[in-house]
């Protein structure tokens, strides 16, 4: 037995039960990935035992010219795959990143301005639960209601009428191309920081697949761990040095303290696969695969927000059916298919049910799955929602599908 099998028989059970879940289930969650197992050795590694609070250069703590070598490879890496001249790659997760930005830009009750977090922004750009709204003043800029895209007008507006500090530009359920140019002009029309928080679309820019934020953004935020499939975490990116200095102050001393040396040698590991042709090539076939995803939901009745997609994810409007985000997900996820319930624009219903489904195409993209097997996926997830719709027991299609699921993964392995 494992090292952990021997001292935690009841760790190791739940690591061996979740390897053979993600292993034999379809991964469509937007935000998750499968790491190399290059990534997994050195986040696992012995990288975990140093304490390195400071910079490289300048600790605060002895025997850290290892573990700078990892955080300065990382930093020149990350900066290549941007094309910026400044990355703070400390950051524990994308959420830090930006309290980390917002500590640079604002002072608790100025006014900044994000996506409508029913229209696809994120927690961290102003939920009334989260620091950001309950700390600072946030207003909204949404989508139009008769194409499902960013309203660009909408936000020039509310940027005139509320002079915020920060505009945030990105979000987690948007599928379409953002415009950084353009919220950069609006940015400077009211003097404001842009802020580009492309944390779901990292994978794609470093790879030419989506439009990169620079040279607009002031500064751009990610994390780590979605399309860019690196281990979970954040990282800050500028080109100004000014914003640089004092974004390494806020995320530390100013949020964090001692940086996981471990998880930022995984970054380094993660930015090097993304550097090679080999990630470029996943990336197209991330957004080729949604594409056909998009198109096969389509063809079996489901209507897709803003009728497509351009990146590795989109969201799939469930009220042609009659079924709610939340029983969709429940019933894919007894087939094998595992999703998020998610509102789309002008939702109906509350958070915890929805009208939408969120799916994404970079995890199974990564195990292998082409353009022919996502085709196979929307229709196996038409098959199981019609059940759903009929309102009986679904049992016996959830069970038909499971096993075809199976099947399809085999062929697919992870972690063999
Ligand atoms: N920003 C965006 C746009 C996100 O989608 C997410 C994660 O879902 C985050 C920030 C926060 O990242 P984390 O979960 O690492 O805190």
């Amino acid at each position: 037995t494992s090292p952990v099998g021997e001292s935690d028989p009841q760790i190791a059970k739940i690591l061996g039960g979740e390897l053979r879940r993600q292993q034999d289930q379809i991964e469509l969650i937007a935000s998750e990935n499968i790491v190399s197992k290059a990534v997994l050795e050195t986040q696992g590694s012995v990288l975990t035992n140093k304490y390195a609070e400071g910079y490289p250069g300048k600790r605060y703590y002895g025997g850290c010219e290892v573990v700078d070598e990892a955080e300065l490879l990382a930093i020149e890496r990350a900066k290549a795959l941007f094309g910026c001249e400044f990355a703070n790659v400390q950051p524990h997760s994308g959420s830090q990143a930006n309290q980390a930005v917002f500590m640079v830009t604002m002072k608790p009750g100025d006014t900044f301005m994000g996506m409508n977090l029913d229209h696809g922004g994120h927690l961290t750009h102003g939920k009334s639960v989260n620091q950001s709204g309950k700390w600072f003043s946030p207003v909204a800029y949404g989508v139009r209601a008769q194409d499902h895209l960013i309203d660009y007008d909408e936000a020039y507006e509310v940027a005139k009428a509320n002079n915020p500090k920060v505009i945030i530009a990105g979000g987690s359920a948007y599928s379409r191309h953002i415009d950084f140019k353009k919220f950069r002009e609006i940015a400077d029309e009211v003097g404001a920081i842009l802020m580009c928080d492309v944390a779901h679309y990292a994978g794609l820019i470093v790879a030419g697949e989506y439009p990169n934020p620079f040279p607009h953004a002031h500064i751009v935020t990610t994390t780590t761990h979605k399309t860019l499939r690196g281990p979970r975490g954040g990282m800050i990116l500028t080109n100004d040095k000014k914003l640089a200095k004092k974004i390494d102050s806020a995320v530390f001393p100013g949020l964090q303290g001692g940086p996981l040396m471990h998880v930022i040698a995984a970054k380094a590991v993660a930015f090097g696969e993304a550097l090679r042709p080999e990630f470029k090539a996943y990336a197209k076939q991330v957004v080729e695969n949604a594409r056909a995803l998009a198109d096969s939901l389509q063809s079996v009745g489901f209507k897709i927000v803003s009728n497509g997609t351009d990146s590795h994810l989109m969201l799939v409007d469930l009220t042609p059916k009659g079924v709610s985000g939340a029983d969709a997900e429940i019933s894919l996820e007894r087939a094998g298919i595992t999703t998020n319930k998610n509102s789309i624009p002008g939702d109906p219903l509350p958070a915890m049910q929805t009208s939408g489904l969120r799916v994404g195409t970079p995890a199974a993209t990564t195990r292998g799955f082409g353009t022919e097997e996502f085709r196979q996926v929307g229709k196996w997830i038409g098959e199981v929602l019609d059940g759903v719709a009929t309102g009986g027991d679904n049992s016996a299609v959830e069970a038909k599908v499971r096993a075809e699921v199976v099947a399809l993964t085999k062929r697919f392995p992870i972690y063999a």
